[in-house]
């Protein structure tokens, strides 16, 4: 069956699970460094490796970065929980079981926003944010006899973070996976890395029956490591469950895994062998308190969110929703356009110098926004002159902006003075350099003169040449109609 044909008949219900590794200095329980790429199984102590006499100690860090996004998703914060044991072996699990919480999570409820699938702003609830510790990484096709196990990934802290089943689509889910990513940057708990997969997603996904309320059987697929992977395996499972379901097959309860070689994704174990994980508090660890000053200091401690500002940006600066998003996708981005507009009431002007020639240069050079050179007063300088009709906007772009790059601590008016750039709007100057392009072309001439309306563009063009471009276009448009009247 086609996607397509199978929307029309039945709906998707979606419930994603992301781990997000927190990019604290040290473990979640241990003082082993954390570090991606290290050499392999060299940030392992004998307290990640569990061995007998050793004992876990909780990294404060966990819980602020944990408590820090809780606030940003509006999610209850709660108050006295415990660490719970989850056992299992596997052999990258050196210790034989994980240190998470089952009972108490850290975050219930609270909400992402997103862009829905018709186009209207859409809260994707969360049911739980919980702590936990990561296991280490195993290496299947490195060798060819043995799997390869890194250790050093063993007990970095995560915090899983679980939605209701209330998303849609794969587009949806692409949507989701980019808000949560965006704020965990904003946050600067985690890199939101997918291929490093310091964040990874679990899909859940059913169909039912148009308008039903009962939900179909789930399917479980693991550990998706892009976000491209997650929306074509959800359009794929969507499509695999309802030629089952028109066939009369049940849908069995298991976990699948995406192959993105052949885009389908295959079954790796069913419900008869799900885990019993034997879950008990965790006796090493101590219950958690968390105080009402300690969440005050949390949410004072909060950057501008990127939702907040899009909001912000829209209905204060009056910017449209594509201006406001694109400045809100990366955080340096926003707060270097959050300083910009201390400086300068032109909003739309400030939001388009940075959309355009700021970020076309960083990506030019590869750079990021802390390595721009040139401050936000130098550029609402520029956005002032160009209010007040001393340069054009193509000598701003093209020209002085080029030279404050090179020339970062000089001000906007003095290169454009220096150089000879400020507008002419001299009618006296500009009548006669019109008057002598007029002597030049007769026969262009004589077609203006006799209507030829798009001769403006040609005669607009020997002015800014003559004027290397300092002319100012709307008096120059004045003066040529006016000057053809005359002869
Ligand atoms: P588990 O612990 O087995 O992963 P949970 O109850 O924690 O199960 O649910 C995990 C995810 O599955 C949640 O995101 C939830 O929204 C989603 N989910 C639950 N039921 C369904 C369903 N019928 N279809 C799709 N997603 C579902
Ligand atoms: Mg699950």
């Amino acid at each position: 069956m086609e996607l397509k044909e199978v929307l029309e008949k039945y709906e998707p219900v979606i419930g994603l699970e992301i781990h997000a590794q927190l990019n604290t200095k040290s473990k979640a329980y241990s003082n082993d460094i954390n570090e991606f790429g290290a050499v392999p199984n060299t940030n392992v102590s004998p307290t990640s490796l569990g061995h007998p006499g050793t004992l876990p100690v909780f990294n404060e860090n966990t819980l602020k970065y944990a408590v820090r996004l809780g606030l940003a998703c509006h999610s209850n914060i709660t108050r006295d929980m415990h660490f719970d044991r989850k056992n299992y072996f596997y052999a990258d699990l050196p210790k034989g079981y994980q240190i998470t919480q089952d009972k108490t999570p850290i975050c219930r409820g609270g909400s992402i926003m997103i862009k829905g699938d018709n186009g209207n702003e859409k809260a994707i609830e969360l049911t739980r944010i919980h702590m936990e510790e990561d296991s280490g990484k195993s290496t299947h096709d490195m060798d060819p006899f043995d799997t390869l196990i890194d250790l050093n990934r063993a007990g970095v802290p995560l915090v899983e973070i679980v939605t209701e089943p209330v998303i849609k689509s794969a587009n949806e889910a692409y949507n989701y996976l980019t808000e949560v990513r965006k704020l965990l940057r904003y946050l600067e708990i985690c890199d939101g890395n997918m291929e490093e997969g310091s964040m990874r997603c679990d899909v859940n996904i059913s169909i039912m029956r148009k308008g039903s309320k009962t939900f179909g059987q789930r399917v479980e697929i693991k550990n998706m490591n892009s976000m491209r992977n997650v929306a074509k395996a959800i359009e794929f499972e969507i499509v695999r469950h309802a030629e089952l379901i028109e066939q009369g097959a049940p849908i069995e309860q298991e976990t699948r895994n995406y192959d993105a070689t052949s885009n389908s994704t295959i079954g790796m174990r069913k419900k008869e062998d799900a885990h019993d994980y034997r879950y008990f508090p965790e006796p090493d660890l101590t219950p958690l308190h968390v105080t009402q000053a300690y969440i005050d200091e949390q949410e004072k401690a909060l950057p501008p969110l990127p939702n907040d500002l899009l909001k912000k940006y829209q209905k204060e600066l009056g910017l449209s929703e594509y201006d406001a998003s694109n400045l809100t996708e990366n955080k340096g981005i926003a707060l270097y356009f959050e300083e910009l507009i201390k400086n300068t009431k032109n909003y739309k002007a400030a939001a388009n110098w940075v959309m355009g020639s700021i970020k076309s240069y960083l990506n030019q050079k590869a750079l990021t926004i802390d390595a721009f050179p040139v401050s936000v007063d130098k550029i609402a300088a520029l956005i002032n002159i160009i209010d007040e009709g001393k340069i054009s906007n193509s000598v701003a772009t093209q020209k002085v902006f080029p030279k404050l790059l090179e020339t970062p601590n000089s001000s906007p008016l003095s290169i454009a003075e220096e150089n000879n750039w400020i507008t002419q709007s001299d009618s006296n100057a500009l009548e006669d350099i019109v008057l002598t392009i007029f002597k030049d072309n007769p026969a262009e001439t004589e077609r203006f003169k006799n209507g030829e309306k798009k001769l403006t563009g040609f005669f607009m063009g020997k002015i800014m040449q003559a004027t290397k471009g300092a002319a100012d276009p709307k008096t120059t448009n004045q003066i040529l109609n006016q000057v053809i009247q005359k002869i």
